[in-house]
Order: structure tokens, then sequence, then C-alpha cells
């Protein structure tokens, strides 16, 4: 039987539960309090990388179980939506100099060992075949080749205009008061019900507020035509630990900082320094790169760093992705239908429902 499906909140969680209803041919209606061209959620701001081994650094071995068949979702997805969405999977690599070879090896064999793996260092001139950008003779690495990225506002715009162009509704500048079970009242006090309402809302969740946090990131984007960077590059710096993303062309995002903090001001000067200087540490000629834009946006995350599902029937939430938006939610899209028309939960998860 067609269902009834409320969403509130049009980042990457949203759109794809959204996405995923509809393929099953459900009846969607998304509520997003944005204007369409006035995005500001953290959605659009993330780098878009599907790193399920590079991000046991610094992550649970739970966010690799969870992400570690997520290319190949996003496969399916980008192949059904048949639209022109930047999406690659080079693998990537994580380099460091070599003064700092042991921390390598060491992020190596963590890797290694929660992952089953066996990836190992390579040398510089191996490297910089890899990726010819890379000048430093100075600089080892170790390449994961099962990783990949997508364009986030990209597959934001093909997820949007797929589910309108396939008689789902988004309702942009819509900001949703309250929820109750599976009744949500909108700004102007009218009512909708809905048979299951999803609260994809990040920092804006209403149910959750007092438990979820913003982790802070900053991002800048360049373009330089005179680097030829293939695939995301992570630098290992005890102090000055950065990322850089290609995107197509010839425009990178830079990227690091996480701080604990709430804090949705613009890019400090300091961290805009740190970031373009590491970037030219890599590949001199970011020198000639010229400054797009400098963002930064705040993760939601609740205090394990994991995603969560909460509620149940009429009103369940999902929130909680972190660092981990693009890498987890076509999983964690699968699990929100699963739960609502089928009251299924995965067994071996039972950590996500709550
Ligand atoms: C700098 C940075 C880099 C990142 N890099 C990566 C990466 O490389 N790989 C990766 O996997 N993840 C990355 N992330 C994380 C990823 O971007 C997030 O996990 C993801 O965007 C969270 O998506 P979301 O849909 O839960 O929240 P959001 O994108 O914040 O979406 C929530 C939406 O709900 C709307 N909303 C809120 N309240 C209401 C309301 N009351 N009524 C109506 N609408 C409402 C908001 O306007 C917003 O559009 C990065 C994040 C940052 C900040």
């Amino acid at each position: 039987m067609k269902k009834n499906i409320g969403i509130v909140g049009s980042g990457i969680v949203g759109l794809l539960v959204g996405y995923k209803f509809q393929k099953k041919g459900h009846r969607v209606t998304i509520y997003e309090k944005d204007k369409k061209l006035n995005l500001t959620n953290c959605s659009i701001t993330g780098a878009g990388m599907l790193s399920p081994f590079c991000e046991l650094i610094h992550s649970d071995k739970k966010i690799f179980d969870l992400g570690f068949d997520s290319i190949l979702r996003w496969k399916e997805i980008i192949k059904d939506l048949n639209k022109k969405i930047f999406f690659k999977t080079k693998g990537s690599l994580i380099i460091s100099h070599k003064e700092e070879v042991a921390d390598l090896e060491s992020i190596c064999s963590r890797i290694n060992s929660y992952s089953r793996s066996n990836f190992s260092l390579i040398s510089n001139s191996k490297l910089r075949k890899l990726e010819p950008a890379i000048d430093s003779t100075d600089l080892n690495g170790v390449f994961f080749k099962e990783e990949g990225q997508i364009d986030s506002e990209q597959i934001i715009d093909s997820l949007s205009r797929y589910l309108t162009e396939n008689n789902s509704i988004i309702n942009y500048g819509c900001e949703v008061k309250q929820i109750k079970n599976n009744t949500l009242t909108l700004k102007d006090n009218e009512k909708k019900s809905f048979d299951h309402i999803i609260e994809c809302t990040g920092l804006g969740s209403q149910r959750s507020k007092s438990d979820i946090r913003g982790v802070r990131g900053e991002i800048i984007k360049v373009f330089a035509p005179g680097v030829k960077i293939s695939r995301p590059i992570r630098l290992n710096h005890f102090r000055y630990p950065i990322y850089i993303a290609p995107r197509e062309k010839d425009t990178y995002l830079i990227g690091a900082t996480e701080i604990e903090s709430e804090d949705f001001s613009p890019v400090s000067v300091r961290s805009a320094i740190e970031l373009l200087n590491s970037s030219i540490f890599i590949c001199k000629r970011f020198s000639e790169a010229r400054i797009i834009s400098l963002s930064s946006n705040c993760r939601p995350a609740y205090s394990d760093n994991l995603p969560h599902l909460k509620g149940k029937d009429g009103h369940i939430s999902v929130n909680g992705l972190f660092r981990h938006g693009y890498l987890l939610s076509p999983l964690i899209a699968d699990l929100v239908i699963d739960l609502c028309l089928k009251d299924k939960k995965d067994k071996n998860l039972s950590y996500i429902y709550n």
C-alpha cells in the first residue's frame, strides 16, 4: 500500500531517505527551512570523501563496518539517477613526511588490524607515479585503492531534481516548528499528518537538541589549473593535518580542522594560512591557485560519534552522521526504510537504534 511519508530536512540524509521511499513507490513530501538557492546545510559544505579505511585513523571500527560497502551503494544510486555527477573511485592516499614515517606505519597497522587488510607504505617514487603533482621527495604514503569521493553539491542537486521530477514534493523555505507522533506543525501553525515522519534535521534537531553537538570544520575551494591531482590526499602532520580533494574543472577542496565547537562563524585567518601553506607543501603550484570560496560548517554528532535512529512508528529521527554523512547515508537510508516499512532492525547494528 502506498504510504504518505513526510521528511524534515533536505541534507544528504533527508534526500537519500526520500529517494529510497520514492523508489519503493511511496508518496514523499520534504520540508526544508532554507530557500532552494540558499542552502546552508552541512551536506553542501561536506567534502564528500568515501573513506572507510582512512576514517579508521580517527573513528570507531563500527564506522568501517557501516561504511565499507559505501562505494558499491553509491554506484547503484548514481547509475539509477542517470545524471552527470562527479563520482570517482580511484582510491585515496595518506602521505607523511619521511621524519614521521613511524607514525604513518602505526596508522597503517591500526587500519590493517581493524579492517583485516594488508596495506603497506609505498615509496616516494611510487607515490609520485600515482600523483605526479606531489613535489616533495621527502614524502611517503599509503594507497587505499578502494576509496572514492563524490561531489556533494552535485549529488544534492541531482537527488533534489530526481525527486521532484518523479512526483515527490520538496517545500523549500518551510520550517517545521514541532513534530508530535506522525503530525508536524509548520511555522504558520498549519498541521500536516503522515504515515511516517522522518526527521533528518542535523543540528536543527527538535527531538534531541540536548544530546546532539556541532563539530566545526573549514574548507577552502580553489581553482588550480596548474595542479593535476586525481584522488583525495590526506597529509598526516602533527600540527597541520589537511586533506585535498580534487573536483572537476581544476578545482580542489582543501580542508581540515575539527574543532569541538558549534561555531558557524567564517573561516579564521589562522586556519586559512595553515590550510593553504600545507597545500603548497604538497604541491608548490597551489601557490598560484585562485581562492573561490572559504566555508565553515558544523557536523552533527552524538557523544559516541555514531549515527543513530531514534523513535518509532510515526516519528523517527536520523542524526549524528558526524564526519560520515556521505560515507554512511546510503546504508542508513536503507535501515530507515526497513524500520518503517517492515518494522525490521538489523540485529548486528543494535547500537544504532535507541
Ligand atoms: C567541513 C566538512 C567536511 C566534511 N567532509 C565529509 C566527507 O568527506 N565525507 C563524509 O562522509 N562526510 C563529510 N562531512 C560530514 C557530512 O557533511 C555530514 O555528516 C552530513 O552532511 C550530515 O547530513 P544531514 O543530512 O544529517 O544534516 P544537514 O546537511 O545539516 O541537513 C539537515 C537539513 O535539515 C534542515 N532543517 C533543520 N531544521 C529544520 C526544521 N526545523 N525544519 C525544516 N528543515 C530543517 C536544515 O536546513 C538542513 O538542510 C563533512 C562535514 C563538514 C562540515
